[in-house]
């Protein structure tokens, strides 16, 4: 087994298939304008499944789609079906913002796809609209319930809580998903990228989230799914669904994390909070055999020593304190989340 020096070895891949997206979260990609990545530059199907097997090959057992919007990637569902035809049958998943979502949950389900995150942060059209910037909350509402016709499944929706601006509507979005069976996951709001403008006094905490949770609807904790699942889930005691809450800056979860990330340009970063990847892509246009891959995916891997966000809370809990702007980050959205 392939284990970096804190002994985590690389089971889960996070595969950005384009740094593109047609919204601007507030507290992802606020920036009207970015340096887009040239079309050139950007993995092609075969290189990226190429990668995937090899991961594959070295422990990986579920690669997520993400981005950037992933679903803004033309014929995704060609990429789907090559991810899907590996050896050793990954899990696949996919986190989209749902935009496209109701025009393509048929091709998506016949390329081999199941299991789908979709982000929504409001049920408020108008409050979607201004955490977006440019969302259109009826769209990845209707992109939601066709995957439920379709029948994906697990289908979860990935809510970002930000003090001052969605923490009133914990209960409402909790609302929604028992009634309509989809599993709710809370995200505590991170400092990823440099974009974002991140200070401590907008996140919630998980703990906040729980009490006006319980308060209402009564829980039990059911744990992570697997030990290096970032959510930690509870039932509701009555019975009907569960949420779960991804707590990285109040519990962060580094001791377990097996997740490397691919970029849409071809850089394997091995945290979300990395300042630099390496440049794989230009290695495969180089003419490197699969062999000389394994062994720079190896070495990288092993030398492994990141633990941000327990580093973070340390910062956060000293009298110096934390700084966001102290560290150069990759944007989320170049990034995957
Ligand atoms: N565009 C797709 C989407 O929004 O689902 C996929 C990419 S997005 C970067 C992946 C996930 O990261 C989304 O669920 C989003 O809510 C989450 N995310 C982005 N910025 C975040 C932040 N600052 N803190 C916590 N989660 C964040
Ligand atoms: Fe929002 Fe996802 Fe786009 Fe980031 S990548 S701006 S979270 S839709
Ligand atoms: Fe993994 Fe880095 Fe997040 Fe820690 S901060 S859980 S090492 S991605």
């Amino acid at each position: 087994m392939l284990c970096d020096i804190y002994h985590r070895p690389v089971q889960d891949l996070r595969i950005s298939v384009t740094d593109r997206c047609n919204f601007r979260c507030t507290y992802c990609m606020p920036l009207d304008e970015y340096e887009w990545l040239a079309k050139s530059e950007i993995l092609s199907f075969e290189e990226i499944t190429r990668l995937a097997r090899l991961f594959v090959m070295l422990g990986v057992g579920k690669i997520r789609l993400t981005g950037g919007e992933p679903l803004a990637r033309r014929d995704l569902e060609k990429l789907i079906a090559k991810l899907a035809a590996l050896e050793g049958a990954p899990e696949l998943c996919l986190t989209t913002n749902g935009s496209l979502l109701a025009e393509k949950a048929a091709a998506l389900k016949a390329a081999g796809l199941r299991r789908i995150n979709v982000s929504i942060d409001s049920l408020k059209p108008e409050r979607f609209r201004q955490i977006t910037k440019r969302g259109d909350l009826a769209k990845v509402l209707d992109g939601l319930f066709a995957a439920k016709h379709h029948g994906f499944h697990p289908i979860k929706i990935n809510t970002v809580i930000e003090r001052g601006v969605n923490d009133d509507e914990i209960l409402d979005l909790v609302e929604f998903s028992r009634t309509y069976g989809f599993a709710i996951r809370f995200i505590e709001y991170m400092d990823v990228g440099n974009a974002n403008h991140w200070t401590s006094e907008k996140m919630v905490s998980k703990q906040e989230i729980l009490a006006i949770i319980s308060a209402k609807f009564p829980l039990r904790e059911v744990g992570r799914v697997k030990g290096s699942a970032p959510s930690v889930d509870y039932q509701f005691v009555d019975g009907r669904g569960d949420i779960g809450v991804i707590a990285s800056v109040t519990e962060p979860f580094c001791t377990t994390c097996t997740r490397v990330r691919l970029t849409a340009d071809g850089r394997l970063v091995t945290c979300l909070f990395s300042s630099h990847g390496y440049d794989l892509k230009t290695l495969m246009r180089n003419g490197a055999s699969d062999t000389e891959l394994l062994d720079v995916i190896s070495r990288i891997w092993r030398g492994r020593r990141d633990r941000y966000s327990e580093e973070r809370l340390a910062a956060l809990r000293s009298p110096r304190g934390y700084d966001p702007q102290d560290h150069k980050k990759i944007e989320m959205i170049s990034l995957g989340g």
